[in-house]
């Protein structure tokens, strides 16, 4: 029987005897001992696509920090603390998870718009590299918490840089007129009145613009305005150590061709040459989505006048990007079948129309069979949830030829097991 060949989308991905494989284990095995659905991700996979970034920044102090959102499982944190990454957060619960994975404290940047008191008393105790600050009450109150601590608090202004990323409008971040980050007319003065407190000490200037990018060139537009801005500083006589310059850089999904890290650098790298500070970086997409996939079963096939449905045992309570960007995920059949393919609508079980992981993909199925969802690596498991009292899914990673359950399934009792009836 001849197989299409693999979309190059997962590096690690091959067709086996057994079907598709993950490095040297066969998906189906994974299913026989796991069940479905179940988010699969490759070590190996994970560690090439650190060192397409880090490889690209050789010989200039950088600090590559992974962005926990996309993917916070502790077992993908470890396989980036033990690579040497440092980790960019947007939440207490983070830092706690990068700090029970044995990532550094002291490599840690906190992001987002709204950290809490308690958040901020974490982090300061648990001594992390920087804050990234967002807004001028953001900045009073990190203050405040920092003097009741006693202690200093490292921090950084992230500029909008008013610059359109040309990517899906809910994940464009560097606009004008969103929530993220401080306009550039109002950085400066956020600056001096930083300067003039002892509990903060200044530590960088940070951007980030949107994920999913797939050119360099509004970053770079992005980077070249925040030098500007630096060097307005350092006339000031504020002078920075680090500039952070976000994450964003996409992965391909379908036929999407992004830049590789070192393509996506360059411009960034030539658009500091010259200038001293380390730069930081925040990936995370591009780190972990096209090292995992989601590995479900068909439940039922419900051939129909106009379409015919798969109905797989996933749902949009496990990878919600379909139903909330609309986005592409690619879709393979794990054991090829010789019949014709047929177009299907491929929906999970969840009673909303929404409930949908892709649109009249063309495969040879049987009731029964596995599909790998790919490029699932990044926002799928994070961004899971209990709708429809649905366990969240098993996750898995392969290395080699060793295969390592790095969270069991959810029981369906854990799920209410905190809930209490009224008296
Ligand atoms: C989400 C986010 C990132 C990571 O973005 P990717 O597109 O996944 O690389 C980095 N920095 C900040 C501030 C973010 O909010």
């Amino acid at each position: 029987m001849s197989v299409a060949p693999l979309p190059h989308v997962i590096p690690t991905l091959s067709q086996g005897a057994a079907g598709l494989q993950l490095e040297q284990v066969a998906l189906s095995d994974i299913a026989a001992q796991f069940g479905s659905p179940t988010y699969v991700y490759s070590r190996a996979a994970l560690t090439a696509a650190w060192h397409n970034w880090v490889s690209a920044l050789e010989g200039r102090n950088a600090l590559v920090c992974y962005a926990v959102k996309a993917n916070s499982n502790l077992a993908v944190l470890n396989v980036f603390a033990r690579l040497g990454a440092g980790f960019d957060i947007v939440s207490g619960g983070e830092l706690a998870r990068v700090l029970a994975a044995g990532g550094r404290a002291d490599r840690v940047v906190f992001s987002g718009v709204g950290k809490s008191r308690a958040e901020m008393a974490q982090a300061l105790r648990a001594g992390i590299h920087c804050f990234n600050l967002e807004s001028a009450p953001e900045l009073d109150r990190l203050e405040a918490v920092a003097a009741e601590l006693g202690l200093q608090a490292a921090i950084a202004f992230r500029v909008n840089p008013a610059v359109d990323p040309k990517t899906h409008p809910y994940i464009s971040t560097g606009l004008r007129d969103n929530k993220f980050g401080v306009a550039f007319e109002d950085a400066l003065a956020l600056y001096r009145k930083a300067a003039a407190s002892k509990h903060l000490r200044i530590s960088g200037i940070a951007c980030h613009i949107g994920s999913q990018l797939l050119d360099p060139a509004p970053m770079a537009e992005a980077a070249a305005k925040v030098r500007g801005l630096v060097e307005q500083l350092e006339r000031e006589g504020i002078h920075l150590d680090h500039i952070d310059l976000g994450g964003g850089l996409g992965i391909r999904y379908s036929d999407e061709v992004p830049p590789t890290g070192r393509d996506y650098l360059a411009p960034l790298l030539a658009a500091m040459a010259g200038r001293p500070e380390q730069l930081c970086f925040e990936p995370g997409r591009s780190l972990v989505g096209n090292a995992g996939l989601l590995l479900t079963r068909v439940e039922f096939l419900k051939p129909g006048a106009t379409k015919n449905f798969a109905i797989v045992d996933a749902a949009m309570n496990d990878l919600a990007r379909p139903a909330l960007y609309d986005a592409y995920h690619e879709m393979l059949a794990v054991q090829p079948r010789d019949t014709p393919p047929v177009s299907y609508e491929i929906v999970g079980p969840i009673c909303e129309s929404g409930d949908f992981l892709g649109h009249e993909r063309a495969l040879s199925l049987a009731e029964g069979d596995l599909i790998a969802i790919l490029s699932a690596g990044a926002y799928g498991m994070t961004m899971s949830s209990n709708y429809n009292t649905r366990g969240r899914c098993a996750e898995v990673m392969v290395d080699g030829d060793q295969l390592h359950l790095i969270r069991p399934r959810e029981s369906i009792d854990s799920l209410f097991a905190t809930e209490r009836v009224l008296p």
